[in-house]
C-alpha cells in the first residue's frame, strides 16, 4: 500500500495562520458530527503547485447543510444555503467565503433484510469533476489533518504538466470543459494530454460545442478573458476551430496577434499610471476579439453567446464610439486639445484603451494619451454659482459658456480666474460688462 503524503507542512507555509484554524475547527467539526470533511479542487491544486488561491471548496461526507449551518453558528458568521443543490456559503466578516458542498449519497441495498446502507462518497464527488488535477482532496479531520487524497492520479499529472479528463466520455458530459482545458493548460503552461486532445477534437468535431448554451459559452469565454494573460488561450481556441464557433469568419490572425500585442503594452501603461481606476479588461479583450466584424456578424455572436442585453448594447456603442473617434481623430493633424476632448468626452475608459491599442497613427495616440492623463481633469476656474452672482440669467447659456471656457482652458488661452472673466467679457459683452 502506498504510503499517503501529508501536506500540512506545506499548508502552513502558505496559508495564513487563521485560515489553517478555519480549516482545523472545520475537522473537528465534522469528527463530532461524524462526517468526513475534506478540502478539494482548485484550492488543493494551488496549494501543490504553490499558487496562493484562498478559494476554499469544501466537500462534506454527510449533510453539508447541517454541517454548514453548525459551523456558522459556532463561529457566530453568515451562511448561505441551497437546499436544492445541498450545498452553502459561509461567508466570514472579512469577506472570505467557503463553499460547502455534500458528498452524493450512494445507496447502496443489501439482499434480504439487511438495512439500507449508506455512505457518503467522496470518491464519487471527485470522480465527477473535470480533470484529474482538479480532483486532489486534503483530509480535514483531527488525526489525519492535512492527509492528501488522491484517487485518480491528480499528483502524478500535476508533476507531469499535463491536463487529462478522468474517463472518455468527460467532454460529452459537459463539452464547456473543452474552454476549461485550454485555460487550465495555458494558466500554468501545461499540456493537454494527447488522449484528452483527441477527445477534445473529436468533440469540437462533432459540434459538441454548439450544444453548450450560450449563457455558459458565454461564461467560459468571460474566464479565458479574464485570465492574466488570455491570449495563449486564445491562440489555442483557434487550434481547435473554436473561435470558429462565434463566427465562421473569426480566425486568429496576424492583425489580431497585433492588435493584442499593443493591448497589452497599453494596458500595462495604463495600470501603472492609473493604479486607482482599474478597468475591465477582460472587456476590453472581448471587444478586441470583435472587432473587425460587421454588424450582422456582430448579431450572430451575440446570439451565439445569448449575450445579456446590456453587454450587447454596450458591445455595439463601444465599436462604434470607437470607429467614429479613430475616423474623426485621423482626419485631423494634431488636433486642438479642445478639439481632442470633443471627439474623446462620451468613450468610456476601456474604450479609449482599446483606441490607443488600435490605431496606427502615433498623433491619435497622442490625443487619447493627453486625453486621460490631462484634459480629462481639466475644468475652468468659474462655476456656474459664479455666473449666477454675476446675475446670468438661468438657461442653458450656463452649459454653454461652461464648455466655452472649458475648451479655452484647454487650448491654453486662459489660465486663472481672472482671465477666464476676461474672456467672457470678450465673448458675451452684452452680458458681462464691466463689474469685474
Ligand atoms: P479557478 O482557479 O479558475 O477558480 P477552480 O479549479 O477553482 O479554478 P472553479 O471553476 O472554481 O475552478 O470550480 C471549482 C471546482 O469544480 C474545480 O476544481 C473543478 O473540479 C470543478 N468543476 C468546475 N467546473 C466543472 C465542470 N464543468 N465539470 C467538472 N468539474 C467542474
Amino acid at each position: 500500500k502506498k504510503r499517503e503524503k501529508n501536506i500540512e507542512s506545506l499548508l502552513r507555509e502558505q496559508l495564513p495562520e487563521y485560515v489553517i484554524d478555519i480549516l482545523k475547527r472545520m475537522g473537528r467539526l465534522g469528527h463530532r458530527l461524524g462526517y468526513g470533511v475534506y478540502a478539494v479542487g482548485g484550492f488543493v491544486r494551488d496549494i501543490l503547485l504553490r499558487r496562493p488561491n484562498l478559494d476554499i471548496d469544501i466537500v462534506v461526507e454527510g449533510d453539508g447543510i447541517v454541517f454548514a449551518r453548525a459551523f456558522a453558528q459556532e463561529e457566530g458568521i453568515r451562511v448561505r444555503t441551497h437546499k436544492k443543490f445541498n450545498t452553502a456559503v459561509l461567508i466570514f466578516p472579512d469577506g472570505m467565503k467557503i463553499d460547502v458542498a455534500t458528498a452524493r449519497l450512494e445507496y447502496y441495498r443489501y439482499p434480504a433484510a439487511l438495512p439500507v446502507v449508506e455512505f457518503g462518497s467522496l470518491k464519487m464527488d471527485l470522480y465527477r469533476r473535470d480533470f484529474t488535477i482538479n480532483t486532489l482532496a486534503v483530509d480535514l479531520r483531527p488525526e489525519r489533518f492535512g492527509r492528501l487524497i488522491d484517487f485518480f492520479g491528480g499528483q502524478k499529472d500535476l508533476k507531469e504538466k499535463t491536463i487529462r479528463v478522468l474517463h472518455s466520455l468527460s467532454f460529452v458530459e459537459d463539452p464547456t470543459r473543452i474552454l476549461r482545458a485550454i485555460r487550465f493548460e495555458q494558466r500554468f503552461g501545461f499540456q493537454i494530454g494527447r488522449q484528452t486532445e483527441r477527445l477534445m477534437q473529436n468533440a469540437v468535431k462533432i459540434g459538441l460545442i454548439e450544444k453548450i448554451g450560450g449563457h455558459r459559452l458565454f461564461h467560459e469565454l468571460q474566464l479565458i478573458l479574464m485570465e492574466n494573460d488570455p491570449v495563449p488561450a486564445l491562440r489555442r481556441m483557434d487550434e481547435f476551430q473554436l473561435l470558429g464557433v462565434l463566427d465562421p469568419l473569426l480566425k486568429w490572425t496576424e492583425k489580431k496577434e497585433k492588435l493584442f500585442r499593443s493591448l497589452k503594452d497599453v494596458l500595462s501603461w495604463y495600470e501603472l499610471s492609473f493604479l486607482d481606476e482599474p478597468v475591465e479588461k477582460w472587456w476590453i479583450y472581448f471587444c478586441a476579439l470583435l472587432d473587425g466584424l460587421n454588424a450582422s456578424q456582430l448579431e450572430g455572436v451575440c446570439k451565439k453567446l445569448d449575450l445579456p442585453e446590456g453587454h450587447k448594447t454596450r458591445l455595439f456603442g463601444a465599436l462604434r464610439n470607437i470607429y467614429r473617434a479613430a475616423r474623426e481623430l485621423e482626419a485631423k493633424e494634431s488636433p486642438p486639445p479642445s478639439i481632442a476632448y470633443r471627439i474623446l468626452n462620451g468613450l468610456s475608459t476601456e474604450e479609449l484603451l482599446l483606441l490607443m491599442a488600435k490605431t496606427e497613427i502615433p498623433e491619435v495616440r497622442k490625443s487619447v494619451n493627453f486625453y486621460l492623463t490631462r484634459y480629462r481633469y481639466v475644468s475652468p476656474e468659474i462655476k456656474g454659482r459664479d455666473l449666477k452672482e454675476a446675475g446670468v440669467p438661468p438657461g442653458p447659456i450656463y452649459r454653454k459658456i461652461l464648455d466655452e471656457l472649458l475648451y479655452a482652458k484647454l487650448d491654453g488661452l486662459v489660465y486663472t480666474k481672472q482671465d477666464e472673466w476676461e474672456y467672457l467679457k470678450r465673448h458675451y459683452p452684452e452680458i458681462f460688462k464691466d463689474e469685474s
